[in-house]
């Protein structure tokens, strides 16, 4: 029995999602395999299943054989479709993809680049500086016996090493079983251990075994051919988890050998963690309190390292390679895991200048911390809501941790440019949902799809245009392509039901077009109700950013139920300075005096039709103006969750006449 579906799990079936998956085909006495292009692998072993690289719309056949069959094809592809239901509330807001919390810097993703006379350049895969002595992590490696083994040994010793492998994946339970692992921890830990439970790297050691090899050369071939399967594939997650297949090897050879790893538990204060590669393993065990930055040979910014980095705030700079080697003896290190930037044993004036830097970034935080709870008022008593602006789920818990009041701006062409199709409904509704239950009861604005031939995308065909700016995009293209925004709209109609969703049109120039919306919104409901589909009906407001959305503005505010003025855009068509062109940087400045104007007349329009005003364009997060836009009367600021923490503190100190 078999069916076929297209893969919805974001990302594909890379370590998280194989090892859920596989936990669920294992619930199943059937036999259950995935068939992608004519190659079909055990759906029971994690690592068979990630070798066979299923990325995000993909289509695969799940086949089972057995007397639940009908029951596991059914629980698999409910997975393989929709692989958020039934995750509990901590799965289910973890990061989405192995590559953290927030999206990767572009550097991020940036090869290393070679030497520099003041040191080293890494992958920058953890932001923050540090400096701090030096601690050396270089494990001697382990070697086999080097003989073959006797007919008569074989056995014994495939008992020696089972009893490795079982005293390993105990040892990983009882982590697992431990509270103090976070969310993302687990999920590493997990992924560790299935590898450890899986036959393929267990049965090609055996294999080595029984043909004569010691238990711990077996283990060593074993993980480095599992491993070169990892590192071929054409896809930067699954080579990451090459460095999962040695980790996990190690730890079997160590177990056989009777020896515990070189501990971390000795790291001082404040210490720079010098390794090659450290495991996950040992990472998820270490005490990361103590450590006050990473520099590795290996990973890079979806490396678990980079993962587990990120997420306590320890800055990191991985994939030195070889290089690693010139810290093996350095005494004090200095990195920045916002360049990749590493200086071994820094003189006395970088040392002074990473120290400044570090002390006064730690000031910062430690300052702004207190404003995270923060319900910012005015003299008055009139709340201001310090909104996020994301693009991803990946980022709602760097924006929860800022102390973000809902979502004001949810830029959803991310969702359009990361698939090869566009996304379905169903993936849309589940992204917003998944977003509204996430800040519920705060609003999520979600910004309806602002694309133009600039930034083209799989599945809409961009007409070649002079000047694209200026050209068929945002609401334009969008009321042209009715297939394409009604998809969009019923999905936000949907999602809704989950919480507190409102919508904004974007690069709005005429009142037509906010009508236009309107008669495709109730289209949409009027055919969701015909379906019998739940949905909910959500407060529709457009976006400022056009001179002729300005100069309508009280029109419009008739129309709406919020203005949210987009200073990037307004500033760019109020000063007809684009916002790309750096020689024309000095005209495509918000301070402007003509577009402070354009902000004022757009806030006395919405503060006298009575509806809310907000801005989610940089100039929100400035706190040299934001006193000035609460002036003219704006009542919400949206931002990077990074600027949340410091215009709550501005909002604050202005309502108290500071
Ligand atoms: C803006 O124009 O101010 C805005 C927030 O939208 P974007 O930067 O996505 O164009
Ligand atoms: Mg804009």
């Amino acid at each position: 029995m078999e069916r076929s579906t297209i893969v919805r799990v974001h990302e594909g079936l890379h370590a998280r999602p194989a090892t859920r998956f596989v936990k669920l085909a294992k619930a199943f006495e059937s036999d259950v395999e995935l068939v992608k292009d004519g190659k079909a692998v055990s759906a029971k072993s994690s690592v068979k299943l990630m070798l066979l690289a299923v990325k995000e719309n993909q289509e695969v056949t799940v086949r089972a054989n057995g007397a639940d069959a009908i029951e596991a094809i059914e629980a698999l592809i409910g997975y393989l479709e929709n692989p958020k239901a039934g995750l509990d509330d901590d799965e289910a807001h973890a990061p989405a993809n192995d590559a953290g919390k927030k999206a990767a810097p572009a550097s991020q993703s940036a090869p290393a680049a070679p030497a520099e006379a003041n040191g080293l350049r890494g992958v920058a895969a953890s932001e923050g500086v540090a400096v701090g002595p030096a601690f050396a992590h270089f494990p001697p490696d382990i070697a086999g016996q080097g003989r073959m083994l006797q007919a008569d040994e074989i056995a014994g010793e495939i008992d020696r090493f089972r009893a490795a492998v079982a005293a390993v994946q105990a040892r990983m339970d009882r982590a697992l079983a431990q509270d103090s692992l976070s969310a993302g921890e687990r999920g590493i830990v997990a992924a560790l251990r299935d590898i450890a439970a899986d036959d393929s790297l267990t049965g090609e050691a055996e294999k080595a075994i029984k043909g004569g090899n010691d238990a711990v050369s077996a283990m060593i071939t074993a993980a480095s051919t599992i491993a070169a399967d990892f590192s071929a594939v054409d896809d930067h997650y699954l080579n990451a988890r090459a460095d999962d297949v040695h980790a996990v090897g190690r730890q079997i050879c160590l177990a056989l050998l009777g020896q515990d790893d070189v501990s971390l538990e000795n790291i001082s204060q404040g210490a720079i963690l010098i390794a090659d590669d450290i495991g996950a393993w040992d990472l998820a065990r270490a005490p990361l309190k103590r450590i006050g930055g990473v520099v590795c040979g290996h990973g890079g910014a979806t490396s678990h390292i980079a993962i587990i980095a990120r997420s306590h705030g320890i800055p990191a700079v991985l994939g030195l390679g070889d290089r690693i080697n010139a810290l093996r003896t350095a005494q004090e290190v200095a990195l920045d895991g916002n360049t990749g930037q590493v200086i071994i044993d820094p003189d006395a004036a970088t040392r002074a200048d990473f120290a400044s830097r570090v002390e006064a970034a730690a000031k910062e935080r430690a300052g702004l911390a207190a404003f995270k709870t923060v319900t910012p008022k005015l003299a008055d008593g009139k709340v201001i809501e310090v909104a996020a602006n994301i693009g991803s789920l990946e980022e709602i818990e760097a924006a929860q941790e800022a102390g973000a009041m809902g979502v004001g701006l949810f830029r959803t062409e991310l969702l359009f440019m990361r698939h090869m199709h566009l996304p379905s409904e169903d993936m849309q509704a589940e992204t917003y949902a998944a977003l509204a239950k996430a800040f519920a009861p705060y609003p999520v604005i979600v910004r309806t799809l602002d694309i133009g031939g600039d930034k083209p995308i799989a599945g809409i065909e961009f007409p070649d245009e002079e000047n694209p700016f200026l050209g068929w995009r945002g609401i334009r293209m969008c009321l042209d392509r009715p297939d394409i925004f009604k998809r969009q709209l019923r999905a936000l109609l949907r999602a809704a039901v989950h919480g507190n969703i409102k919508v904004m049109l974007p690069m709005v120039s005429d009142l037509g077009e906010v009508r236009q919306t309107r008669v495709l919104v109730d289209e949409c409901a009027a055919e969701l109700q015909a379906e019998g589909v739940p949905h909910a009906t959500f407060d529709l407001g457009v976006m400022i950013e056009t001179p002729a959305a300005v100069l309508i503005a009280r029109a419009l505010a008739k129309e709406v139920a919020f203005f949210s003025i987009g200073t990037n855009d307004l500033t760019q068509y109020i000063m007809a300075a684009d916002r790309l062109n750096p020689t024309v940087a000095k005209l495509n400045d918000v301070t402007n005096p003509a577009v402070m104007s354009a902000i004022e007349l757009t806030a006395r329009a919405g503060v006298a039709a009575g509806i809310m005003v907000g801005m989610c364009g940089e100039a929100a997060g400035r706190p040299d103006l934001i006193p000035a836009f609460l002036e003219m009367g704006l009542t919400e600021l949206s931002m990077s969750p990074a600027s949340i923490q410091r215009a709550k503190k501005t909002i604050t100190a202005m309502a108290a006449g500071e």
